[in-house]
């Protein structure tokens, strides 16, 4: 099957994207991959941008049936290619399987096939009222494709961070390309492999390689640029966008607070904040960086939480086949040096195998505001937690810092829930558990202030994909004489009465 209300395409269909896909560098998704990627240092696929354009101005993205079909054929990408990716995962950072599965495979697809199945109601054109003085013109919201767009993606969730926001892409109506983090190169290949069997390859194409390949295509012109990754590198994203007056999405990270007060229950927050920060080995967006707790409820807090850690991971961590490993030794060495740095107290883990890149699931009580733990994005398995006396001056030192991504607050109080959801500034708040907001594709996620500009997920993802144009569409004919000059007493009079 093929273009319009077409689905994945065979190789032969796609000859001539199958050419310039292996003559633009790194640039993959036609043509065969394995070959045409043949290491992750290519060169910056040249013209990328405008063959794209290009295949947009065919129109064939456009059609609705032919956007449901790639988005039929990316879940059934994933479905497909579960086994492959998952061991290109563990190979990459040592991701737990099961974790793999449930946050970079499953409910990726579960996402896509809702957005096939919605998007007839979500690019409908949407009816606006008209006031009155220009009826009977009718108005409306027609959501348009941007054209070409450009995916940069981290390495972290190397799956869900690429294929969903290139799902958005497609299912608002846009030619992609993806660029893969080079930090996860199995993931990076298969990913390229799965999609040059499973997609549209006029459409949809990814382009390997690391840094330099990034900021090749960020020297070409796109109609959007979606990045995914560090505020340091978001910057050097967004001043190359500007250059083209070209709109971004920048989905960074931050410093997540996660707030404990003395009404919570503490072992249920302990296992919910233990889940969240040690998922992928700490190196998650959403985790809780650090945790505020009400110095009355420190030591229950402490105690489940290094009670849970042992649950959830065995004695020794190293051996457990449900926690992961830091992505590589210089991550490594940045969080062991933390760890050295820190003027805390160690109260779990701690220990290093720098050879297998292990860092054990890490709890440190007794810190400051002040600390080195509490100054960047940790993004490693250290959870330094900092008892508090006041929870006004906490919101206070909150308001303070950047914008983080998450804020977290566990407590049987509503009022102080509400407070935290009111004088918080964040990309998005959980009370009484965390990460899992992004499991609600009806909710945007995105950051705001340092930790990113933008959303997606769901309708938001397709928003932002699009351009809502407005459309206002008056009858031939029908005149409103009042409104043309000149203007003599009578119509003066007319036009204050009628606007
Ligand atoms: P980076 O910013 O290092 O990299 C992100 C992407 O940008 C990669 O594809 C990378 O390529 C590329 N890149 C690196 N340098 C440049 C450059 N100079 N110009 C253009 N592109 C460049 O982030 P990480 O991959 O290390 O991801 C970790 C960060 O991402 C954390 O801060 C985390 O919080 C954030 N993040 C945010 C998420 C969100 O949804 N808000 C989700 C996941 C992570 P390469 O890797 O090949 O070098």
């Amino acid at each position: 099957m093929r273009t319009e209300g077409g689905g994945t395409r065979s190789g032969a269909e796609t000859d001539g994207a199958k050419t310039s896909g292996a003559t633009s560098g790194g640039a993959v998704g036609a043509g065969n991959a394995a070959e045409a990627a043949p290491n992750n240092h290519g060169q910056p696929p040249a013209g990328l941008a405008s063959e794209l354009r290009q295949a947009y101005s065919m129109g064939f993205t456009r059609s609705v049936p032919w956007r449901q079909a790639q988005l039929r054929a990316l879940a059934e990408m994933l479905r497909a290619g579960a086994g492959a990716l998952s061991e290109a995962m563990a190979d990459d950072m040592g991701k737990p399987g099961t974790e793999a599965w449930l946050t970079d495979i499953a409910s990726v697809r579960r996402d896509i096939e809702a957005m096939a199945r919605l998007l007839p109601r979500w690019a409908a054109p949407q009816r606006r009222q008209v006031p009155w003085q220009l009826w009977p013109a009718r108005a409306q919201v027609v959501p348009e494709p941007l054209g070409a767009v450009l995916v940069i993606g981290p390495w972290n969730y190397p799956v869900r961070c690429l294929v969903l926001p290139v799902a958005s892409a497609i299912a608002a109506g846009n030619t992609v390309a993806a660029k893969p983090s080079e930090l996860a190169p199995a993931t990076a290949l298969t990913l390229s492999r799965l999609a040059q069997e499973h997609l549209d390859s006029r459409a949809v194409r990814l382009a390997l390689g690391g840094p330099e390949v990034a900021q090749g295509l960020l020297e070409q012109r796109w109609d959007h640029i979606f990045f995914t990754g560090g505020t340091r590198t978001g910057r050097v994203v967004m001043a190359a966008a500007a250059r083209h007056l070209t709109p971004v999405t920048l989905e960074l990270g931050g410093k997540n607070p996660a707030i404990v007060d003395c009404t919570a229950a503490q072992s249920h927050a302990a296992r919910r904040v233990a889940w969240g920060k040690f998922l992928n080995a700490g190196q998650t967006c959403v985790a809780p960086d650090f945790v505020l707790v009400d110095r009355r409820a420190e030591g229950p807090f402490l105690e489940a939480l290094t009670s849970h850690v042992r649950h959830f991971y065995g004695e020794d961590p190293v051996v457990s086949p449900d926690f992961g490993r830091v992505v590589n030794g210089a991550h490594l060495e940045r969080l062991t040096g933390l760890i050295s740095a820190t003027k805390g107290r160690v109260v779990a883990g701690g220990r290093a195998v720098p050879d297998q890149l292990y860092l054990a699931p890490t709890v440190v009580a007794d810190v400051g505001w002040d600390d080195p733990l509490m100054q960047e994005e940790i993004f490693g398995p250290v959870l330094p937690v900092v008892a508090y006396e006041d929870i006004d001056d906490v919101l206070a030192t909150l308001a303070e810092r950047e914008k983080p991504l998450a804020v977290y607050v566990y407590t049987r109080d509503r009022r102080l829930a509400e407070r935290v959801v009111a004088e918080t500034s964040s990309g998005g708040v959980c009370v009484n558990h965390n990460c899992v907001q992004l499991a609600v594709p009806s909710l945007p996620f995105g950051g705001v202030g340092a930790s990113g500009t933008g959303a997606y997920h769901g309708k938001a993802g397709f928003d932002t994909f699009s351009h809502q144009k407005a459309v206002l569409r008056s009858p031939a004919g029908a005149e409103v004489p009042v409104m043309y000059p000149p203007y003599g007493r009578t119509k003066r009079w007319l036009l204050r009465k009628v606007v």
